[in-house]
Formats: structure tokens, C-alpha cells, sequence
């Protein structure tokens, strides 16, 4: 019994380096560099943070790119539009995480690389929500077509001096978009105002708010609400109206009377203040709308996108590691 036993160790010992190859070797994937290029985009994971429910999902990019753009743009706007949707919704990705990369310490309110607050970062709609939000009608029809816009610029990254750009958007401009530095303060070069007054085709470009004097009173906690000088920024937004001899800017009476852009004018009608206001969102980049109107009048995505973000160039297969 012995012997045998050490009989069979003695080949095991000898056939333990060929086994070892052999399971090496068969196990090791076979390297091209095309399959390097697909392990490196479909390894490709983006840690987003679901903000209402307080947890994070990792997702592989496709999808995130999928639920970002269902999110984000309504799946009944052109294909080009929604292509040039989803290499702003990547740019901004990788923008975001580049500086977060470079500073740790400014985590810009959450950890991972992004969040589903669009009032944060972007909106994100994942197909199982999108179903249950629009029916199961809408998924068969529109899952289909937001799926080929991802698929058909994959990868794709719209850069500025070989860097992603911070590719920000607004649903629609109030005739022209506004420089960051107007709204933000800070210089960026290929976020400057440009002609987008196609956005005044929209149904819903125009809208009002009105408030009472008291109600207004209450809003700003003063008694004096005589309306004095307004600026104007180059993109024809207010930058500044001076009421009851106090400065506000643009962006302050925005969010003070929940407008919907800081493209407006302001009236006292008797007792009531009247905003007439153009436009949604911040004006600054992409204006969806305008983007759609583009691609139905035959523009291609980098077109529209080199457009929106002045100087900017598009990068494919752009994976980068951080
Ligand atoms: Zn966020």
C-alpha cells in the first residue's frame, strides 16, 4: 500500500510542471489588439450614485451611457441629436472624473464618478424606470432607437487641447446660449455664447411668472421692490436688475422666483410683478432643442456638437485609465 502510494506521488510529482502550464496556458486569453480594445470599453465601469435612494451601482459604461441618455433627451428627437447627446453625456463623464481624479479632496458633494440628480450632475433612467415611467409601449419603441444612438458613438469623446471637455447642456437657450463666465463666473473657451434663436420655435420657449408685491416683499425681505438699472450679458440674459435699489444677479432672481432661465424682463403691472421669460436652464453649451432642430435640418452630430462648444475636436475610441 505504501509503495503504491509513492509511486503515484512520484508521477504526480513529475507531471505537476506540465499541469501547471497547461492550466496556465488555457486559461491566459489569447491578446490582440482588438481585444484588448474591447476588454478595455466593455471593462469600462462607472460608479454612479443613486441620490434618492442613497447607494451606489457600478455599471458598465454602455449602460450608464443608455440610462443617461433616456434621462436626458426625449427618444423622439433625431438620431443625430441624440447621438451628439450621448458624446456630451461621456465628455462630461470623463471631464468630471478627470478633476475629481486630480483634486480627491473636492468630491463635488458625493463619491463615485457621478450622480442621477440632474439639478448635480445628469439625469439617468435605466430601462426597467423607463419602462414603469412611460409604459411598455414606449420601452418596445424607444429602447431600439436610444440603444443604436449609443452604439453608433461609443467610445466617442469630444475634446479641448486633447482633454475632455466639461460638455454641460440645457434643454433650450433663450435665442443665444451664455459664456460660462457669465454664468459661472469662470473663463472656459469652448463654452461661449452662440446664435441658437431656432430655440424660439419650441412650444414652450416663452413663459411668465407673476407675483403679487406683497409676495414679492416677502421673497426678497424688503418693503422697496421699484425696479432700477438692468445689465445684460452677451448672451442677452439679465446679469444684474437693480430692485428697490439692491443689485440681484440674473441667476439669483432665478432661483429666488423659480424661473425658468435668467433669459427675462421684468415688469410691475400695478401690484403684480410679471417675468416674461425665454428659454430653460442655464443657457450655457448644448441646447437640446437647438440640437434638434439642427439635425432635423440635416446637420450630422459633430456638426452640432462643434457647434455648441466652440473649438472643440472629437476623439474615438477615447478609454482612458484612471
Ligand atoms: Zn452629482
Amino acid at each position: 500500500m505504501i509503495k503504491k502510494h509513492w509511486i503515484a506521488l512520484f508521477f504526480l510529482f513529475l507531471l505537476l510542471p506540465y499541469l501547471i502550464l497547461t492550466i496556465f496556458v488555457e486559461v491566459k486569453p489569447e491578446k490582440t489588439p482588438q481585444k484588448e480594445e474591447e476588454q478595455k470599453s466593455s471593462g469600462f465601469t462607472v460608479t454612479l450614485y443613486r441620490s434618492e435612494q442613497n447607494r451606489f451601482e457600478e455599471l458598465p459604461l454602455r449602460d450608464y451611457l443608455w440610462g443617461a441618455l433616456a434621462g436626458e433627451m426625449p427618444a423622439s428627437y433625431p438620431k443625430e441629436a441624440l447621438k451628439a447627446q450621448v458624446v456630451a453625456c461621456y465628455s462630461y463623464l470623463l471631464h468630471r472624473q478627470k478633476t475629481v481624479a486630480e483634486h480627491p479632496a473636492q468630491n463635488f458633494g458625493h463619491d463615485g464618478d457621478i450622480c442621477d440628480n440632474p439639478a448635480h450632475c445628469k439625469a439617468y433612467l435605466p430601462p426597467d424606470e423607463a419602462a414603469a415611467r412611460y409604459g411598455e409601449d414606449w420601452y418596445e419603441t424607444s429602447a431600439p432607437i436610444l440603444s443604436q444612438a449609443v452604439d453608433e458613438v461609443f467610445g466617442q469623446a469630444l475634446l479641448y487641447d486633447q482633454q475632455p471637455v466639461n460638455a454641460v447642456f440645457h434643454a433650450m437657450s433663450g435665442g443665444y446660449t451664455e459664456n460660462a463666465a457669465d454664468v459661472w463666473g469662470a473663463e472656459v473657451p469652448y463654452l461661449q455664447s452662440v446664435d441658437s434663436n431656432w430655440d424660439k420655435k419650441a412650444k414652450d420657449f416663452s413663459s411668465t411668472a407673476e407675483f403679487s408685491l406683497d409676495e414679492m416683499r416677502e421673497i426678497l425681505g424688503q418693503q422697496d421692490c421699484s425696479l432700477g438699472a438692468v445689465t445684460l450679458t452677451e448672451g442677452g440674459s439679465v446679469a444684474t436688475q437693480v430692485i428697490g435699489g439692491k443689485s440681484y444677479t440674473g441667476r439669483e432672481l432665478r432661483n429666488l422666483f423659480s424661473l425658468r432661465s435668467t433669459r427675462f424682463t421684468l415688469n410691475i403691472e400695478e401690484d403684480t410683478a410679471v417675468f416674461s421669460v425665454s428659454g430653460y436652464g442655464h443657457q450655457v453649451g448644448l441646447s437640446q432643442h437647438g440640437a434638434s432642430i439642427l439635425a432635423e435640418e440635416g446637420y450630422q452630430y459633430q456638426e452640432i456638437l462643434f457647434y455648441y462648444y466652440t473649438g472643440t475636436t472629437l476623439q474615438k475610441d477615447y478609454y482612458p485609465s484612471f
